[in-house]
Formats: structure tokens, C-alpha cells, sequence
């Protein structure tokens, strides 16, 4: 097998793909050298991600070679051209979803930028827990999962639940099955609904969260991510072919 650039290096991720896609679309067809300024600019971007454990980055982590490798690998699947063998199953799959989008790919790739701001998100170098990955992203749906278990939120969102009558999953119906307080709010999880786009800009209303049994938030995003891309409750409901809990 022949030696490849990159080599040990981490595999690269859907939201470091996109990135690289959305280069490749601004250099139009030409292939930039490793001293380009957006190669340079894009390898740095792509070393201050808060993944890959700082031990895994090597001095060839993602560097401007790798960057460019990249591109290539791109430019194979986009036009069968060129002659490296190392193009990913991720390279493929981005680009059979993302290929004719060169407008959606810019603006997946500036949300990806942006949530790097986010302080909550910095230094997340967990591994992905298994869960579903949305179509935005790892980054994003790590922003997604960090604004919905916030404990302040969820505890604003049950009382004001709790207000309006018994708690209720809002997409299968279902009640606490326990007569004691104490267990009620246990079955629960708080859901944000706001597309990814729409959550950055603002800071998170108790109007944007759905109460959810743990279950069907399960339910939802996976449906979410295999969609491949938002979904309301109702949809997820109609998607999944929940049955309601008898009220
Ligand atoms: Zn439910
Ligand atoms: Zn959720």
C-alpha cells in the first residue's frame, strides 16, 4: 500500500470536510499550492478545532500538505481526475450530499467557523458518545446537546410545565408513570428546536425547548440525522410513527 500524506494523522471529520469542500469551491477548479494563504489559513482553523486529543496532533496534523491532499482527494471525487487513492468514505458522502450545493456548503462551513467562538464548545475533545451525528456537523450537534441539558433551562421549562398541569412528553403524550413527586420530572429531557442557523443568534428562549421523554428525544434525533436535516416534533412524530400515550 502506498505511503499516505497524513499518515496517523486522525481521520478527517464531516465538519473538517465541509471546510475543506467550501476551499475547494473558492479556489474554482484550481489547485492552490501549500503556501496559498487560504491553505494556510484553513490548516490553522482546522488545528484550533476543540477534537483529535491534543495527543494525536502531530506536527503533520492537518498541515497546509494535508490541506492540500485533501483537495485533491475532493477534486477526484468531483471529477474522477488525479490520481490519489485516498479518498474517504466521508469525502464521498459529503460530496454525493453536498456537491451541487456550493451556496449551502458556504453557509454550513461559516456556522461551523462561528460556533468556534462559543466558549462553551472549546476544549470538547470528548469522543462522539455514539449518539447521531447531525447533518451540520460534530461541532454543531455537540452545540446542540450542550444548550439542551443546561440544567437552569431544563428546571425553567418543567416548572413551567408543571404550571400548566401534568407533564406530558410533547411528542408521544406520555405521563409520569409513578405516583410519587419525586420520580415525575425523572422521565424527561428538554429538546431545542431551533435549527442550528437559528440558535446561534440568540440566546435560548423556553418557547424554543419541547419537553421530551428520553425516548423520543432518542427518537427524534436520530431522525433528525437521518433525514439529514431539521425536523419539528410533529414531523419527527409523523417520521418515526410514534403511537400516542392515551391522555
Ligand atoms: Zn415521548
Ligand atoms: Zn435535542
Amino acid at each position: 500500500m502506498a505511503v499516505t500524506q497524513g499518515h496517523g494523522n486522525p481521520d478527517w471529520s464531516r465538519d473538517e470536510t465541509i471546510l475543506a469542500l467550501d476551499l475547494y469551491f473558492n479556489c474554482n477548479g484550481a489547485m492552490p499550492k501549500t503556501s496559498d494563504r487560504l491553505v494556510l489559513e484553513l490548516s490553522s482553523l482546522l488545528r484550533s478545532l476543540p477534537y483529535h486529543s491534543k495527543a494525536s496532533r502531530k506536527e503533520t496534523f492537518r498541515n497546509a500538505a494535508g490541506v492540500v491532499f485533501k483537495l485533491k482527494n475532493l477534486h477526484k471525487v468531483a471529477t474522477g481526475e488525479g490520481f490519489t487513492t485516498n479518498v474517504s468514505k466521508t469525502d464521498r458522502l459529503v460530496w454525493a450530499e453536498l456537491g451541487a450545493q456550493r451556496n449551502e456548503v458556504a453557509q454550513l462551513a461559516d456556522l461551523i467557523k462561528r460556533s468556534l467562538s462559543i466558549d462553551e464548545l472549546q476544549d470538547d475533545t470528548s469522543e462522539p458518545d455514539g449518539e447521531e451525528e447531525f447533518f451540520e456537523g460534530r461541532l454543531l450537534t455537540a452545540f446542540h446537546k450542550k444548550k439542551e441539558r443546561n440544567r437552569n433551562i431544563r428546571n425553567k421549562l418543567i416548572a413551567a410545565r408543571h404550571n400548566r398541569g401534568p407533564l406530558a412528553c410533547d411528542m408521544c403524550g406520555l405521563k409520569p408513570q409513578s405516583s410519587n413527586a419525586r420520580f415525575e420530572d425523572a422521565p424527561f429531557e428538554a429538546h431545542h428546536l431551533l435549527p442550528m442557523s437559528m440558535a446561534m443568534e440568540r440566546k435560548t428562549q423556553l418557547k424554543d425547548m419541547a419537553l421530551l421523554c428520553a425516548n423520543c428525544h432518542r427518537l427524534l434525533h436520530r431522525a433528525i440525522a437521518l433525514k439529514r436535516r431539521w425536523l419539528t416534533v410533529v414531523e419527527a412524530r409523523k417520521e418515526v410513527g410514534v403511537v400516542m400515550s392515551p391522555s
